[in-house]
This record gives C-alpha cells, sequence and structure tokens, in this order.
C-alpha cells in the first residue's frame, strides 16, 4: 500500500497511530544532525521530522525540491505548532522513507507566491498546477460544475453530448476549421456553439437538454479571453421568456448557496436594455453600486435649461453630455483630480478632460469651470445630477457613443477607487430586452445582436417587412450580468420556417444561401417543431467570479496563451509533408 493517510488529514486525534504516506517534498528543513521536511499532495502539507539515524541516511541519499517520497512513521504531537495547517497541530516521527522518484530542480517556486513569470508558469503547467492557488481555483470548478449537473437533474435535464466536428454556426466569430481526408478540399468547423443542435433535440422531443460542453471561436484574444473556452448550454421547449428566467435564476442560487453558502433570497432585478445603456452606458451595468450616469444632455432626449443658457463651447459643441455624482468626493484634492483627467485622457478612454463640479457639504458649489457658470446655475445642475451635499460630480462632454462608453469606464473605476466592488458582494441581474438587429457599419448592413435563432418580440414581427424600423425591433433575448461581468444569454427561438427565412433575408442571406447554410434547420422546423429557448452560461468566467478573480485562465487547467498558443505543446505547429499530402493541402509561403 502506498499510502494510508493524505498530507492533509492528520491531526491530533490521530497522535499515536502509525502511519504511511507518500507525497512531494515541498522544503526541505536541516537543522545540524536533523531534518524537517513538509510533503505535499493535493489533499494539502504535513510536516515530518527525520531523527539523527535517518539522517545519516538522508545524508548518502538526499532529499530534494519535489522529490517523491514515501515515509513510514508515528503522529506526534508538534511542540511548535502552525495554526495556518489544518495538520499543522502533529508533525510524523519518520521510521522509514523511500524516495520513490527523484525530481530536477522546479524551474519556479511551488507556493502561492511564486517567483515564476507567466509564460514559463504556462510552459511547465504540471508544475503551475501544483500550487494550492491553481488547486483550489481547479476545486471550485469541478465543484460549480458538479452543482450545476445536480441541479439540473432534479428538474429533469438531460447532458446530450453533440458533435465537434459540423458546419458553421453562426455566433458571431471566425470558425476553427478542420480539413478532411476523406473529403479532400472540404472542411469541418468546430462549433461556436451547439446552437443548432440543441434546438434539433427540442424538435426531436428532448424537451429539457443541457450540456458542459467546448466551444471554439477563432477571435482576436484581448481581454481574457480563450480560444476554446467552457458554456454551461441549455435548451428547453414550451416555455417562455419568464420560464427560462426563473428556471435558470434557480441554478444561479443553487450554485451559489451550494459552492459559496451565499444565500441570495431576493429575486434577480430585470433592467432593460435600454435602460442599462441610458443608466449605466453598458449592457452589463455592475449594480453593487448606484452612481447612475445622468444624461445632462443627449441627443435631444433630455436637456438642461441650464446648459442651454450658458455659452460654454465644450458643452453647447457636445453631441452628448454625461455625468455622475462620487458620493463623498467633494474633498478631493486637486491632485487626485488631476489623476482622473489623465486617466480619461488615456487613449483607451479617449477624452480630452473632465469637468467637475465640488458640492460642499456646506451647501457651496466649485466648479473647475466657475468662469461660466453661477452657484445658482452649479446648484442646478447639481440637482440634475441627484448629487448631494459631499459628492463630487464628474462630467464628461463629447461624441455620443464614445462619451458614454467612457463614462461607463470612469464609473466603474469610480467603484474601484472607493471600494465599492468587492467581489464577494453578489449583485446578479438579468437584462431584456436586448434589440434583435445592430448595424454594422463596418460592413454597412444588419446584424443579429444574439444570433440568426433568436425570436423577435411577437409583436414586433411586422416591422421585419420595413428595413427601416429594424432598429426598433425588440428580441426576445436576455443576458445575465453578474458584477458587471455578462455570465450568460440566451433567447426564445425562433420555430417557423417561414420566419426563420425571414430572417436570413433581413441579414441579407439569399434563399439559396440560406437554404445551403441552415436548410437542416429551416427542413427539421416543418416536421413539428415547439415552442423553445435557452441560455448559455460561460462556465470559465462564472468559475473566475465565484473565485474573487478577474482572468479565466487560472481557472483552466490547460490554457492558452494571450497569442492563442499551448507553449506547454507548442502549439499550433506546422504537420509535417506526408501529413499535408494525405489532406491536399499545400502551405503558402509567408
Ligand atoms: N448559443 C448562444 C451563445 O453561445 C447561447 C444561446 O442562445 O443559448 O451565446
Amino acid at each position: 500500500m502506498y499510502r494510508t493517510h493524505t498530507c492533509g488529514e492528520l491531526s491530533m486525534q490521530h497522535v499515536g497511530t502509525t502511519v504511511t504516506m507518500a507525497g512531494w517534498v515541498q522544503t526541505i528543513r536541516k537543522f545540524g544532525s536533523i531534518t524537517f521536511t513538509d510533503l505535499r499532495d493535493r489533499y494539502g502539507i504535513t510536516q515530518l521530522y527525520f531523527n539523527e539515524m535517518l539522517n545519516a541516511r538522508l545524508d548518502k541519499t538526499p532529499l530534494g525540491r519535489e522529490f517523491i517520497l514515501q515515509v513510514k512513521g508515528k503522529v506526534v504531537e508538534r511542540s511548535n505548532k502552525n495554526p495556518k495547517l489544518t495538520t499543522g497541530d502533529i508533525e510524523i516521527e519518520v521510521t522509514d522513507f523511500t524516495i520513490m522518484n527523484s525530481a530536477a530542480t522546479p524551474p519556479f517556486t511551488i507556493e502561492d507566491d511564486t517567483d515564476g513569470g507567466d509564460e514559463l508558469r504556462m510552459k511547465y503547467r504540471y508544475l503551475d498546477l501544483r500550487r494550492p492557488v491553481l488547486r483550489k481555483n481547479l476545486e471550485l470548478r469541478y465543484k460549480v460544475n458538479r452543482s450545476v449537473r445536480n441541479y439540473l437533474d432534479t428538474l429533469g435535464f438531460w447532458d446530450i453530448e453533440t458533435p465537434f466536428l459540423i458546419k458553421s454556426t453562426p455566433e458571431g466569430a471566425r470558425d476553427f476549421v478542420v480539413p478532411s481526408r476523406m473529403n479532400q478540399g472540404q472542411f469541418y468547423a468546430l462549433p461556436q456553439s451547439p446552437q443548432t443542435f440543441k434546438q434539433l433535440l427540442m424538435v426531436s422531443g428532448y424537451d429539457r437538454y443541457y450540456q458542459v460542453v467546448k466551444c471554439f471561436r477563432d477571435e482576436d484574444l484581448r481581454a481574457d479571453r480563450q480560444p476554446e473556452f467552457t458554456q454551461i448550454d441549455c435548451e428547453m421547449s414550451f416555455v417562455e421568456q419568464e420560464d427560462i428566467l426563473n428556471t435558470f435564476e434557480g441554478l444561479f442560487k443553487h450554485v451559489f448557496k451550494d459552492v459559496k453558502g451565499v444565500d441570495i433570497k431576493e429575486e434577480f432585478p430585470r433592467m432593460t436594455f435600454d435602460d442599462a445603456m441610458w443608466n449605466y452606458g453598458n449592457d452589463k451595468p455592475d449594480i453593487r453600486f448606484e452612481m447612475k450616469i445622468s444624461n445632462v444632455k443627449a441627443l435631444n432626449k433630455v436637456y438642461c435649461d441650464v446648459l442651454n443658457s450658458v455659452d460654454f463651447k465644450v458643452f453647447s459643441d457636445a453631441e452628448t453630455i454625461v455625468a455622475i455624482s462620487v458620493p463623498g468626493a467633494s474633498e478631493y484634492t486637486r491632485k487626485q483630480i488631476d489623476e482622473l483627467v489623465e486617466w480619461v485622457k488615456r487613449p483607451q478612454i479617449g477624452m480630452s478632460g473632465i469637468v467637475n463640479v465640488k458640492c460642499n457639504a456646506d451647501g457651496t458649489y466649485k466648479s473647475s469651470v466657475d468662469k461660466f457658470f453661477t452657484e445658482e446655475q452649479l446648484k442646478s445642475l447639481a440637482g440634475f445630477c441627484n448629487a448631494k451635499p459631499g459628492d463630487l460630480i464628474l462630467i464628461l462632454a463629447g461624441a455620443e457613443t464614445r462619451t458614454r462608453k467612457a463614462m461607463s469606464e470612469l464609473r466603474l473605476e469610480m467603484g474601484n477607487r472607493l471600494g465599492l466592488r468587492n467581489p464577494d458582494n453578489y449583485k446578479p441581474l438579468w437584462v431584456i430586452d436586448f434589440p434583435l438587429f445592430e448595424y454594422d457599419e463596418e460592413d454597412d448592413r444588419w446584424v443579429a445582436r444574439h444570433h440568426p435563432f433568436t425570436s423577435p418580440k411577437p409583436e414586433q414581427i411586422a416591422l421585419m417587412d420595413d428595413r427601416s424600423r429594424y432598429g426598433e425591433i425588440k428580441a426576445n433575448a436576455y443576458d445575465i450580468v453578474l458584477n458587471g461581468t455578462e455570465i450568460g444569454g440566451g433567447s426564445i427561438r425562433i420555430f417557423q420556417r417561414d420566419l426563420q427565412e425571414k430572417m436570413f433575408a433581413a441579414l441579407g442571406m439569399d434563399k439559396e444561401e440560406a437554404n445551403e447554410k441552415f436548410g437542416f434547420l429551416m427542413g427539421a422546423f416543418e416536421y413539428g417543431a415547439p415552442p423553445h429557448g435557452g441560455i448559455a452560461f460561460g462556465f470559465d468566467r462564472l468559475c473566475a467570479l465565484l473565485g474573487g478573480q478577474e482572468t479565466i485562465r487560472d481557472f483552466i487547467a490547460f490554457p492558452k496563451n494571450n497569442a492563442g498558443r499551448d507553449v506547454m505543446l507548442d502549439a499550433p505547429s506546422a504537420i509535417d509533408d506526408k501529413q499535408m499530402t494525405e489532406l491536399n493541402l499545400q502551405a503558402k509561403d509567408a
């Protein structure tokens, strides 16, 4: 038997027992003729004590970091207890040991606070995974997975696998393609999601489907994305939007409780897309804090009289003026404000400055544009921005889209600076009533905001006959947002052939192309397709959020780097000539 106990389970109650343990040597501390060693495995760390006699053996066959060591010994109470370790009350008085395998010196320290850089750790990912932080992340991932499966199982969902070698599914990204040897000159696409398959399963009558499944999207990898990522993918039949929201709100509550011990009793708020954009500047609002955006002047929708009467070019020339009232920040120093101005001037934000109004606690106002505004005007501006004494109003002015986006970022930044974005404070919400279409300026055409299988609001279907009104049509589509991050989205689907055809036509696909690409789905709709809808959650991102971290990479056992490379395998890489010939492929000279 290799071991009687793991390295994470022994405590005072085991004192006196004889045990056999095996694991990795974490540290070796030699004090004269005795040695202490920490032995590590997935379960924890246990201290070993080697007496003088064994030390003589150790001198002949020394231990090294990460050696695989098996020891026999007795559990004894430690004189010098370590309250940080679960096994910190005891140690093992070793009576015999075997070095089961030696190890080269690891290229970085296997500790949470490691000295290894990102690339190095990715190259030796199997060593990096030994670090307790990563082990905890993967444990959390496993627990979330198990929790999701248990919940869906109780509701009668079936886990059904769908193929990876398929034909393109349009989810808005480029496909990864796989050449076919048996059908030369032809390619499979890897699924961007199992979208069409889960819909076909509904046509087959399977009613409730889910899968924890890999999806592949060949996108630029900015913003912490991975070319292959995992979704919790779900679909249900005979449901309306309300049924989906309730079912999956239940799922989230279950997972929060099960994995984090957090009991969310209230219903998740629901916010329309328009309200989210208007009040928070984006469609994934972080509602852990208020600081809503005031639309001081926005495309003729609201116009503040005060601004109208003041001759201040920065405002009068601006398409949009938006403001936030930062609570308790009226005492910001000149330096702090200058810092914020520099912050919005960075190219990622792209503004030329901030106008600020300090609403002093004594009821007076002080502004960076005092010479244009009277105290009375500042007061009514403050009223318009819902500012209270003690607040600092930050105002951005400029072109609509850029200014709104910048304000949304500035709001989040102020949330960070004020410590209002505690990762342990979970504030989920549903964003609903998304637009069906989005105008793609670059390609000069309408595209599906979610995907082309999403159903318009039934009462707006008629608008699909009038291209000039596409922008008004709302979809039966919804996202779930947690702490400013979209963690899932879905829709009620089109399930009639004629409406699906109309949708493809609206997206600029002629009948022939639609048939060639999606004939299988539209064909299926002719054989008794039930009304259906679904949702998919970004599993990696959900785990990262539940782990209180931002990068998904640390929650994936073997991730790719920012260039989409697996640096451990050195992939992607060229394939040999024989494979190229078999596939009838030829690489162009770069
Ligand atoms: N397939 C969609 C996605 O990957 C999710 C859904 O509509 O269910 O975003």
